[in-house]
């Protein structure tokens, strides 16, 4: 894809974080993968102010191509991108229930079945770092491991997807189950699927494609 249609395409993902409540004001960011490196949303501009001639284009070293303040997580993006060769974007958002849990530093467990789409049978809390940090991105590294979701401890959480439609997903999917386990946890104590249950699941969800039609 070229370079300007990725721009065209991350700036609209990012209008979308903002239209469906994941994200407001200059919170959260995006990035996605492009031939030198990445394009990754600029920092501390509100997206209703944002361009495609804004966003930042950064190289996996974590160089700057061109002009632009990157986003102060270009390094969580710049390491998942040069980690992960499946995955094409990573989204952050400071989405209300998600941040909630990530405030309890509590991960979000087996609760519903669809915690399969982030890869596995929980959505991982990385722990406390200041945002911007190396330690922050080193920890969500790790609570990223055979995921594509995480949360961040007192902060918010992070999305990734093989491009940026399948990561908008995956986030607006993890929005959900985590106000389904807050939900769940107010009314009384939710009933978690075991292992073979979530196992049973990921198989399940290997045929779960839409139908393709021929012209
Ligand atoms: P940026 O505006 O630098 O992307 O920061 C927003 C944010 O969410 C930091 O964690
Ligand atoms: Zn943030």
């Amino acid at each position: 894809m070229s370079e300007s249609q990725l721009r065209r395409d991350l700036l609209e993902t990012s209008r979308q974080m903002l239209a469906c409540g994941l994200n407001r004001g200059t919170s959260g960011n995006a990035s996605v993968r492009c031939d030198e490196g990445f394009l990754v949303t600029p920092s501390a501009l509100p997206v209703s102010a944002m361009t495609a001639a804004s966003l930042v284009k950064m190289t996996l070293a974590g160089e700057v191509v061109g002009t632009g303040k990157p986003s102060s997580e270009w390094r969580f993006h710049r390491d998942i991108l040069a980690a992960r060769p499946e995955v094409g974007a990573v989204l952050h958002a400071h989405s209300t229930f998600a941040t909630t849990l990530a405030c309890l530093r509590r991960d979000v467990p087996a609760v519903h079945y669809m915690v399969a789409m982030a890869g596995g049978s929980s959505v991982r809390c990385a722990p406390y770092a200041l945002f911007g940090s190396q330690e922050l991105s080193d920890h969500a590294l790790y609570a990223l491991q055979g995921r594509k979701a995480c949360l961040l401890a007192n902060h918010g959480m992070i999305a990734l997807g093989a491009n940026l439609d399948e990561a908008l997903a995956v986030a607006q999917e993890v929005e959900f189950l985590s106000e389904i386990y807050w939900r769940t946890l107010q009314a009384g104590e939710p009933q978690l699927l075991t292992a073979q249950h979530m196992a049973d699941v990921q198989q399940r969800f290997k045929d779960y494609k839409k139908q393709d039609f021929e012209e």
